[in-house]
Order: C-alpha cells, then sequence, then structure tokens
C-alpha cells in the first residue's frame, strides 16, 4: 500500500507520529507538501505532479491541510477524489469545516445543540443583535480566527457593541454567540474516527482566561465521555461529512453544544492528555478502507 501525508513539514508532531505509526504497518509512505504538488486536469487523466514525477499508485492519503491553504489544498485533495484514491478528509468536507459559520448552519440542521449564535452583514444595529442572542455577557468571534485568536468575550452590552461596530468598521465577519458561563474556561476535544470516538480530554485554560485552547496555554486531561457526549461528536462529524474529526464541544446544563468540528486534529494535546494511540487509529482506520 502507498500512502501519502499532504503536509508542509515531516517534523510536525501530528505528521511524524502518523508517518511513525504507518511505517511499523509497513505502508510504504510520503509525506509531500499540497502546496508544491502540480495539478494537471485533462480528460479522464487527472494528474498530480510533485516536483518532476506524476504520483502513481497511491491508495491513500491523509490531509494535514493548514488554516491558510485551504482553497489550494482541497484543489490537490479533489485531484487525488478524481483517481479514485481513499482521503480520511474529502474536498467538501474540509471546506465545510473551514467556514465557521457554514458548519453551524450544518450541524444546527443536524439536530445538533449549540450556543445560540447570530450573524449579520456588517449591521450598525448591533444592539437589536446583541438583545436577539438573549443579551450580554456574549462571546464575538471572528469568522476567519483560529486558535482562539479573535475570540472576545464582552461582558456588557456597551462593551459587545463596541467591539461589534469596532470589526465592522474594519470590515472583518464576526459571530455573535451566547456565553455559556457552565463551561467557564473548559472545553472538551474528542477524536473522531470512522463512527466512533477513539480519544477525549477536556482542555483547562490558566487562571483568567476563558478560551481553553492549547495554544493559550491550556492543559488537557483525559476524559471519557459519557453517551450524549460521544454521540453529539459522532453525530457532528458525519454531520460534516468528515470521516476523521476533532470535535470541540462545551459543557452545559442543557448538555454538549458542539462548537467545532476541525478536518485536521492536531495529535500532539490529545496523545499527550488521553494516553491514547491516536496516530495508529487513523492509520488502521485509513488501512482498512484504502
Ligand atoms: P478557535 O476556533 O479560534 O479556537 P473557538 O470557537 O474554539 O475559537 O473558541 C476558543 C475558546 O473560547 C474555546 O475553546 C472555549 O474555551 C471558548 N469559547 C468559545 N466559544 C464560547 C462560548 N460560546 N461560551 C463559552 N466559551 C466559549
Amino acid at each position: 500500500m502507498r500512502l501519502v501525508i499532504l503536509s508542509q513539514r515531516p517534523s510536525l508532531y501530528s505528521t511524524f507520529r502518523l508517518t511513525e505509526e504507518a511505517r511499523k504497518l509497513k505502508i510504504r509512505t510520503d509525506v509531500i507538501s499540497h502546496l508544491s504538488c502540480k495539478l494537471i486536469i485533462e480528460q479522464d487523466r487527472p494528474q498530480v505532479i510533485y516536483k518532476d514525477e506524476e504520483l502513481k499508485d497511491v491508495e491513500a492519503i491523509i490531509p494535514r491541510i493548514g488554516a491558510s491553504s485551504t482553497f489550494y489544498g482541497a484543489a490537490v485533495i479533489r485531484q487525488f477524489e478524481m483517481q479514485k484514491v481513499y482521503t480520511c478528509v474529502s474536498s467538501d468536507g474540509l471546506l465545510r469545516a473551514r467556514d465557521k459559520l457554514r458548519s453551524l448552519q450544518i450541524l444546527s440542521k443536524s439536530g445538533l445543540h449549540l450556543p445560540k449564535t447570530g450573524f449579520t452583514n456588517y449591521s450598525n444595529d448591533s444592539r437589536n443583535l446583541i438583545k436577539a442572542i438573549g443579551g450580554t455577557p456574549l462571546v464575538i468571534k471572528l469568522l476567519e480566527g483560529t486558535q482562539g485568536l479573535g475570540v472576545v468575550l464582552a461582558e456588557t452590552t456597551k462593551a459587545a457593541e463596541s467591539v461589534i461596530e469596532a470589526f465592522n468598521k474594519v470590515k472583518a465577519r464576526v459571530i455573535v454567540q451566547e456565553f455559556i458561563k457552565e463551561s467557564a474556561g473548559t472545553d472538551m476535544r474528542a477524536i473522531v474516527i470512522g463512527n466512533k470516538v477513539v480519544a477525549a480530554m477536556k482542555r483547562t485554560a490558566p487562571e483568567g482566561e476563558f478560551r481553553s485552547n492549547i495554544h493559550r496555554g491550556s492543559q488537557g486531561e483525559k476524559l471519557i465521555l459519557n453517551s450524549e457526549q460521544e454521540e453529539a461528536a459522532i453525530k457532528a462529524a458525519q454531520a460534516m461529512g468528515l470521516e476523521t474529526a476533532g470535535v470541540d464541544m462545551l459543557f452545559s446544563e442543557r448538555g454538549p453544544l458542539i462548537m467545532e468540528v476541525n478536518a485536521s486534529p492536531g495529535l500532539e494535546g490529545i496523545e499527550k492528555a488521553s494516553g491514547q494511540n491516536v496516530a495508529q487509529a487513523f492509520i488502521k482506520h485509513i488501512k482498512s478502507k484504502a
């Protein structure tokens, strides 16, 4: 079997671990930067050229596409899909997951619970938007933000109005979301592979911080999901059309609330916190599917 991992650097923790586990199972594995691939489109013969060679006999790909290269990454995945190569993240799934607003719309349509969320076309009537969400405190999120950057907690209506207006002024699109106080600086991340949760962790933010991203200094600890949380995570990945995903959820009185579904979840935090060999679970799944 030949596996290609689409990643910008072989030394990145997740890429390294996936390569290591694939090679343990004697799978020929190449790490290839999708940004260096050339796509040749002609009738009945979609090709991917890497350096000066056509990539042939590839049976499976694992896309590890960063947020800054979604467009080109999706095009490369699509080219492999046209060749009937198995991918654990479809091009459509990747594009869906990278659009925060569209993701929330898809998830809500699937009957999943989410924090109440509002979106406008840079409306300057922020007061009524805030009212429709249920008032403050509320969370304002840049649509293009990642790793907690551009996620703001506004405690008062005045503060919320100022932040929304400032973002509108610079034409930065934001969503406005009910603040889930029960989660208070914590959230959960579940790794879904196939129709199973293979690992989960609870992330806790440092004192005084409400965002529990690992990149913001949060600590992860192993979490055993209850059946409601597990079902929500699996359903969220399925709704997004992702066979493998990292599903972020908030704890709330009304059960787990889906925050985001990640198409390229990092493996370092979850492997360390859960003690599970997540990279091996990925590879075994891909091997069984390809
Ligand atoms: P990013 O995609 O940039 O990581 P998130 O939407 O995941 O942004 O938000 C970052 C963090 O902020 C989350 O991990 C969570 O701890 C906190 N958070 C986000 N939304 C809410 C919310 N509606 N209520 C409470 N906390 C939230």
